[in-house]
């Protein structure tokens, strides 16, 4: 019955509203039941629902009365969202919104709930090896996590260090591992902590005189989980303190998970002893994600919020955004934001507007599209042989110089700026810029003509 219902009312609201916006709001949509004159559906998240709400009530009142009647109502169910650690600011502004509201959902998951269930352990749920997109930027420490989580204690893998700069996804990576073991043996000891908190708890120990409880509560455990030791930097009494818990725990077979930003031996600060047996068991890093894994990325992050943004939208994110995965994310939720405030759906102008404002240095206007027509142009050569295999003469230039332009102008990697011209790799980008600073010095017409495209590019620049 109810699906009869649904179906008629979407008939009524795709043949009234854009496609684009059909597919977004209304596909993901599942009806429940339909009681009097009462329809339930279920949508992805609070988000939706909202969106929903704001945009389309109207419209959805009109489609069930003409189904159930006049003064015909509808409820919504909302797919409980898991709560996740703020990224970015508009990050936890939605996140807090989304918790207010999570306390009276009908599945009765609330804020308090994940709470209770984070304070024992510290393990938040949300992160998990399910969701943790593997790349080459991370597949050994991946493979090595999830070795260390289905066998802890047991691998050679003791300890496992995974290290990497900031938002690559060390803390997601190892409260999976300790997620993972946990999903599948309960009774197992799971700490994870932070090395500030760790050291910060060893301070109150020491004030309150009860070391002995602090020691013997990480005794006690097995499987300890320290992120980010590079924090134990010239604490010399924690470190000493960690030393002793380490050899403990180490010796009686039971697993250790650390991270750090740096690799071990970079590490200062950090007593010898302690660096050295940190190399004893496996020490793998996380690296800035390629671009195709970034675009894995963000599908994801996507697809868990219920939401649809043209694929045109995420390549461009995926391009602009290649310093780490947090940023990544805070963008997309960002875009998101914007677009639900500002009552508009999320397409290439408003994501080029709002990276403007986010990523600081990135310059929207002149982009590597932008240049390569531009220069294209200017040596009478097409586009598309910028990007193409042939090595005439006239068009290894220009592609150099557009190559040239993109390093200069805009904020991708050496190895974007590759995979723009016809995916070649960062070496040849390298030498592109040499060649064109050589021609420059010793070519006097070449440096007129460099001159002029900058003058042209610099006009819409600024
Ligand atoms: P770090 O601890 O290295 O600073 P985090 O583990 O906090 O980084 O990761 C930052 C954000 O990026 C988190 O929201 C995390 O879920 C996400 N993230 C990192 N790596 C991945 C991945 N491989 N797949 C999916 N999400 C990821
Ligand atoms: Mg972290």
């Amino acid at each position: 019955m109810h699906e009869v219902v649904w179906k008629n009312c979407l008939e009524y609201v795709k043949k009234r509203i854009p496609v684009q916006s059909y597919s977004t709001w209304f596909e993901p949509i599942t009806p429940l039941k339909s009681e009097g004159n009462v329809l339930t559906i279920q949508v992805p998240s609070q988000f939706f629902y909202e969106w929903l709400e704001e945009h389309y009530v109207h419209l959805l009142k009109e489609a069930i009365s003409l189904e159930l009647g006049e003064g015909a109502r509808l409820e919504y169910s909302v797919v409980v969202e898991k709560e996740k650690p703020a990224t970015t600011n508009a990050t936890s502004l939605r996140i807090n919104k989304l918790n207010d509201r999570n306390a009276t959902n009908s599945n009765g998951l609330n804020a308090a709930f994940i709470e209770d269930l984070k304070n024992e352990n510290n393990l938040n749920p949300t992160y998990t090896f399910d969701n943790f997109i593997e790349g080459d930027c991370n597949r050994l420490g991946r493979s090595a996590g999830f070795a260390v989580a289905k066998k802890p204690g047991v691998t050679s893998f003791n300890p496992l260090m995974i290290y990497g700069g900031v938002g690559l996804g060390k803390t997601h990576l190892v409260q999976g591992i300790g997620n993972y073991i946990r999903s599948e043996d309960p009774t197992k000891k799971i700490i994870y902590v932070a090395s500030e908190k760790f050291t910060n708890q060893f301070i109150d120990s020491l004030k309150n005189n009860n070391v002995q409880s602090f020691i013997s509560y990480y005794r006690g455990v097995d499987i300890l989980i320290l992120d980010d030791v590079q924090f134990l930097r010239d604490k010399e009494k924690t470190q000493e303190i960690f030393f002793h818990i380490f050899n403990h725990l180490h010796q009686a077979g039971k697993q250790i998970v650390m991270t750090s930003d740096c690799a071990p031996k970079d590490l200062k600060g950090l007593q010898e002893r302690l660096v050295s047996r940190f190399k004893w068991g496996l020490t793998a890093d996380l690296q800035q994600p390629a671009f195709e894994t970034r675009m894995a990325i963000i599908k994801r992050k996507i697809q868990e919020d219920g939401i649809y943004i043209p694929e045109e939208v995420i390549e461009y994110i995926a391009y602009t955004v290649d310093t780490n995965i947090r940023e990544l994310e805070g963008v997309v939720v960002s875009l998101i934001a914007h677009a639900s405030l500002m009552q508009v759906e999320v397409d290439l102008d408003l994501a080029k507007r709002v990276l403007k404002n986010i990523v600081k240095e990135i310059d929207s206007e002149v982009g590597i599209d932008y240049i390569q027509k531009t220069v294209s142009e200017y040596f009478h050569v097409g586009q598309e042989d910028l990007k193409a295999k042939t090595r005439k003469k006239e068009i290894v230039i220009a592609r150099q110089v557009a190559m040239y332009f993109s390093k200069d102008y805009t904020n991708h990697s050496l190895k974007s700026i590759g995979y723009h011209f016809g995916g070649r790799d960062h070496s040849t980008v390298i030498h592109a810029l040499q060649s064109v600073n050589d021609m420059m010095d010793t070519d006097s017409k070449f440096r007129y003509s460099v001159d002029e495209l900058k003058k042209k590019l610099k006009m819409r620049t600024t």
